[in-house]
């Protein structure tokens, strides 16, 4: 079958999005591949199509978990029964019997973790891998938004597995972090294929306000005011919990919170409710969204400054994807800088966390460790990769290690901070960032290109399914009505 046909016919589109055939027509040519797309514009399909043309196996790195398993569940619904997810997540049964069967899967996605054992290496090497992909590919670099430091370890790993041809896809990559990709994957003459990161349907709004109070008034005011179904973006889960009550005992309709500390099982049920315009309002930490195929959000506020650009973009890349009129609003208070300061420093370890770590990890359980250590699970998967894999590091060298990315952290804040000062174009302020340029001027732009808000004001109120609160209240609703039928 031909590219089209198979677009056609395997995944129900009609035609390519931008991007999409040039990537994999370079795929197909068996180059490798460095490609930035925005998010949502649709990376999976450059490595799913090609699964289809390619002889062998379609190899997945994927940073999340949860990622995996939606695009395994995704594959499952266009009728793919070849893919499968190895990561922790899987009992150690369901483990082996994956690894007795890996040539019998089209695509395989992979934690970088699960890469680490030299068994499911061995694994890999007997069968035919295709293609490698790497995706969240910005995660291989200490200046990227999401460092994972397993992702190093990725160019020495395919190198074990034959050296297929790689694809790198990353959403938001500035061009340090590009140079990183192609440097650690070792990748071999890569074909850059490199989209803007903007997205013109999105209009760029700063507020400045002069108190928390004030802050938490226009929220409230925002969130009546939009057209619906929004996203308000936390640093901390006590204040989208808090935001979402005060919402709610406001009036709003159709409000819920999703954090990370949240039960698996509730955090599935407001993303399905949400996901089926049951909700309306997500006050969410970044927790939310990665993976998320939802393209009528309408519109994206921010209660707290983002830690860097890069995460910011990301964010507000969740609005828009049917292409129509959003807007993404950020609030700011002065001085809000510091809550991001202070999660960075919650994310490093610290120096005697380092000490003690060092001199303890030989002789006890990580976890255990990690308990007495007070340990954040970042700090934790820091600790263990300097300890474990690269050689030669002593404590004064992760100490020094710990440093530097404090430094390029801190940068990075106050190049947010610096954007939200700054005069100009926002929208074109935003793409320097990457050594782009804004060609067209448009409508609705930034609040410097003058903005109409009312222009994003709710046209009508739909009526709301009413929303239930847990996933037995569900189950519970669908009995009764298969009893009442
Ligand atoms: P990304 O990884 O770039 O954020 P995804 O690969 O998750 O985006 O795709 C986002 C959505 O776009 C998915 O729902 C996918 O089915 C859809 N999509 C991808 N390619 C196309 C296309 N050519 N036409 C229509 N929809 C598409
Ligand atoms: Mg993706």
């Amino acid at each position: 079958m031909k590219k089209k046909e198979i677009l056609k016919r395997i995944f129900g589109f009609s035609s390519f999005r931008v991007g999409q055939e040039e990537i994999i027509e370079a795929v197909l040519n068996k180059n490798d591949v460095m490609a930035m797309l925005p998010t949502g514009t649709g990376k999976s399909l450059c490595y799913q199509l090609p699964g289809y043309i390619l002889p062998g196996t379609v190899l997945i790195v994927s940073p999340l978990i949860s990622l995996m398993q939606d695009q395994v569940e995704q594959l499952r619904m266009i009728g793919e029964r070849k893919a499968v997810a190895l990561n922790s997540f899987l009992s150690h049964k369901e483990k082996n019997m994956a690894l007795q069967r890996l040539s019998t899967y089209r695509f395989i996605y992979i934690s970088p973790e699960m890469l680490g054992s030299e068994y499911v290496i061995k694994r890999l090497q007997q069968i035919n891998i295709s293609l490698f992909v790497i995706d969240e590919a910005h995660c291989i670099s200490q200046w990227g938004h999401d460092f994972r430091p397993d992702y190093l370890n990725l160019g020495s790993i395919r190198n074990k597995l034959g050296n297929p041809p790689a694809l790198a896809l990353t959403a938001t990559a500035a061009k340090e972090v590009r140079e990183d990709i192609k440097r650690y994957l070792l990748l071999s003459n890569p074909k850059e294929i490199v989209f803007s990161v903007d997205r013109p349907n999105i209009s760029l709004v700063v507020e400045k306000l002069d108190s928390f109070a004030e802050k938490k008034e226009r929220v409230l005011k925002l969130a009546g005011f939009f057209e619906k179904p929004g996203i308000i973006y936390f640093s901390s889960k006590r204040m989208a919990e808090e935001t979402a009550e005060f919402l709610r005992s406001n009036g709003i309709e159709g409000v819920a919170a999703y954090h990370g500390g949240m039960e698996q099982e509730q955090r599935i049920l407001i993303q399905q409710q949400f996901l089926y315009d049951q909700l309306n309002i997500i006050c969410a930490t970044s927790a939310f969204g990665m993976g998320i195929n939802k393209n009528n959000i309408r519109f994206i506020i921010h209660f707290h400054l983002p830690g860097q650009i890069e995460s910011y973009l990301q964010e507000i890349g969740r609005a828009g994807r049917d292409g129509e009129p959003s807007i993404a609003i950020l609030l700011y208070n002065s001085g809000d800088e510091l809550l991001p300061i202070q999660l960075m420093e919650s994310e490093l370890p610290e120096n005697w966390q380092i000490e003690s770590f060092f001199t303890q990890a030989n002789s006890k359980n990580f976890q255990e460790l990690a308990s007495e250590l007070n340990l954040t699970e970042t700090q934790l998967r820091f600790l263990t990769f300097y300890f474990f894999k690269a050689s030669n590091n002593t404590v004064e060298n992760v100490k020094a290690i710990r440093k530097a990315r404090q430094a390029f952290k801190f940068k990075k804040i106050q190049q947010m901070t610096n954007w939200i000062h700054a005069g100009g174009c926002r929208r074109s302020n935003v793409m320097s960032f990457f050594d782009e340029q804004l060609v067209n001027a448009q409508t609705n732009c930034c609040d410097f290109c003058e903005v109409e808000l009312k222009f994003y004001q709710e046209k009508k109120k739909i009526d709301k399914i009413p929303v239930l609160n847990s996933w037995k209240d569900i189950l519970m609703e669908l009995l009764l009505e298969r009893k009442n039928s």
